[in-house]
């Protein structure tokens, strides 16, 4: 399994650095956030090391994927949650990890997270969406 020295989620995946467990196979590790930023906050990696989403093979992200929706309803199940945010930061300043790692954050009334999205729609014309499309095509 790929190793990268000194970091702290390849250091846990291999137990040298104590964690919750909440899921285990061969190649996926779910274990409780530190922080409890929600009650559940769980965290999903790779057990592969992967710096972040940008090197992150795609079988592993297959594999690390495929166990969401399974673990999101063990949470749902287990806390009641009114919903649930997936959220993964991937580079500095966002990671604060350098092991590519996907949040599942249940949501609670009045839990206090406030992750909202803004809504610029009315600056984009159809020509600025096109412009957007081709540029993203072009990176292909
Ligand atoms: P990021 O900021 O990269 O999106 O998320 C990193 C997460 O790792 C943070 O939510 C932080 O609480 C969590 N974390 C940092 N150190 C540890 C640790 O030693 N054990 C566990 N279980 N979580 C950690
Ligand atoms: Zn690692």
């Amino acid at each position: 399994m790929k190793r990268k020295p000194d970091c702290l989620f390849c250091k846990i995946i291999a137990g040298e650095i104590p964690s919750y467990k909440v899921y285990e196979d061969e190649k996926i590790y779910a274990f409780l956030d530190i922080s409890q930023g929600t009650r559940g906050h769980t965290l999903i990696v790779p057990k592969a090391h992967a710096d972040s989403i940008y090197d992150l093979e795609e079988a592993h992200a297959a594999a690390l994927f495929a166990l969401v929706p399974k673990l999101s309803n063990q949470l749902k199940r287990a806390f009641n949650p009114i919903g649930i945010n997936l959220i993964s930061n991937n580079e500095q300043p966002y990671q604060t990890v350098g092991h590519f790692h996907l949040h599942l954050l249940p949501r609670y009334e009045g839990d206090g997270l406030t992750l909202s999205m803004v809504n610029r729609q009315s600056d984009y014309d159809q020509q600025a969406y096109v412009e957007v499309l081709d540029t993203i095509k072009a990176a292909q």
